[in-house]
């Protein structure tokens, strides 16, 4: 982790693809074809994605529910939802007992 200034730096003439500041030199030799980022937005993006464990990505896509009507074979609650499909021959358990039986 240096932060000296003999990094090589190559002069640009670009804008942030996010919020639009002038950028004159940038660490790397901008490939034309890809968005470019002022050092702010880069610091914004790096500090977001860092988390991890955030209140649920906003990019990432809701997980594909499939429609079903099921008992759990473990406490005979009512399973309309299951992040899978169901092949029919094993037993399905609800949310509760699925922890459960990660636990235990
Ligand atoms: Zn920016
Ligand atoms: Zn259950």
């Amino acid at each position: 982790m240096a932060f000296g200034t003999d990094r090589q730096m190559y002069d640009v003439d670009l804008s942030c693809a996010k919020c639009g500041a002038h950028i004159s030199q940038l660490p790397f030799q901008p490939s034309g074809d890809r968005p470019v980022y002022c050092s702010e937005c880069n610091r914004a993006f790096r500090q977001t994605r860092g988390g991890g464990m955030g209140n649920g990505g906003m990019s990432r896509p809701p997980r594909q529910m499939y429609s079903v009507n099921l008992t759990c074979a473990g406490c005979g609650a009512a399973i309309t939802q299951l992040p899978f499909q169901p092949s029919g021959d094993k037993p399905v358990y609800c949310r509760d007992c699925m922890q459960a039986r990660r636990n235990g």
